[in-house]
């Protein structure tokens, strides 16, 4: 039975040895055995529950190529990526904000879609092959069925809502009324009457996670909000650790939410500037001469600068997240 693993392995460059083997991971494998298992799943390996053959002595050329590989910028390993793969094809990396297209125009043959949320987990794993009619996406909690032909108006539904409200807000169904307000309230009504059908689920939860927001004017953002030196320099902080760490914002950092969730951490957790600044760049795994960016922006500041900024960052770590993710002037 050909599986998405299997495509997936194909895709990365493996091909049958035309005797197959006993996988821990695929189970019957039309590849070869390549290591043993214990060598493919090392320590931090938590995906025990998605093994076909727990029991097997060894992995697979495909599982190892689909699941190995260590963190680095010029091959990622796939558990760090977007990807669909299409039989035939070599493996396609998508950038995280390029994958609703894949639902809006799915790929009409078999095909595999990945998207990895923690890259901790292999979503890999939880991917089904999907087709045109039905994806069948593999995601960090398990696989994401989605029917065009029936959900499209949820991800438009979604992506609409982004405009106005916060991912926690369409996922919990508590929107602050301020926001309601500013959105509209028959239009938020309106979208929320077909979010609301749907939750819990984690087709919801899937699509709040992966759609970013519609693209704003620009213009009116600015003239509803002016941004302040403060909040500019917190974000020029923000883009020199996160455009220097192993993490790279190439693979989405800032878009998945990663650098904002790692700013909130770190702001709550330190006192001084300069030790939030070390310790976001810890979580993003950007040191030494990465820092060099940091580190020069913060010898220009004076002491009352650097509590305003801690303060900012503090207040309002989601608004300065972004700014830092759009293009310096
Ligand atoms: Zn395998």
């Amino acid at each position: 039975m050909m599986l998405a693993l299997h495509i997936l392995g194909a895709a990365k460059g493996i091909v049958p040895d035309g005797t197959g083997s006993r996988c821990v991971v695929c189970g019957a494998s039309p590849f070869a055995a390549l290591r043993l298992a214990g060598k493919l799943l090392g320590p931090n390996f938590s995906d025990y529950d998605a093994l076909r053959d727990p029991g097997a002595t060894h992995a697979c050329a495909g599982c190892c190529a689909v699941l190995g590989g260590k963190p680095s910028k010029t091959d990622p390993p796939i558990r760090m990526l977007q990807v669909v793969a299409v039989p035939g094809e070599p493996l396609r990396v998508v950038a995280r904000a390029d994958f609703e297209a894949y639902l809006r125009r799915p790929i009409e043959g078999p095909h595999v879609l990945v998207w990895n949320d923690s890259m901790k987990k292999h979503a890999s794993l939880r991917a089904g092959i999907s087709t045109g009619d039905e994806l069948r996406i593999g995601g960090d909690a398990g696989m994401v069925v989605y029917r065009p032909a029936e959900d499209l108006p949820l991800l438009d539904a979604v992506k609409e809502l982004r405009g106005g409200f916060a991912r926690r807000d369409i996922a919990s169904g508590e929107y602050p009324p301020k926001k309601i307000a500013a959105f509209g309230r028959s239009r938020w009504q309106r979208l929320e009457g077909v979010v609301a059908a749907r939750r819990p689920s984690y087709l919801l939860d899937f699509l709040i996670g992966t759609l970013a927001a519609p693209e704003v004017d620009a213009t009116n953002t600015e003239d509803d909000m002016p941004i302040s030196d403060t909040d500019r320099t917190a974000a020029a902080l923000v883009r020199a650790v996160a455009n220097n760490a192993k993490v790279n914002v190439q693979w989405g950092v800032f878009h998945s939410g990663i650098a904002r969730k790692r700013l909130i951490q770190a702001a709550a957790s330190r006192n001084t500037l300069p030790d939030v600044v070390e310790k976001f760049a810890q979580y993003l795994d950007c040191t030494g001469l990465g820092m060099r960016d940091a580190v020069a922006i913060l010898e220009t500041l004076t002491a009352d600068e650097e509590t305003d900024i801690l303060a900012a960052l503090r207040a309002r770590p989601a608004m300065i997240a972004t700014l830092a993710a759009e293009r310096p002037e």
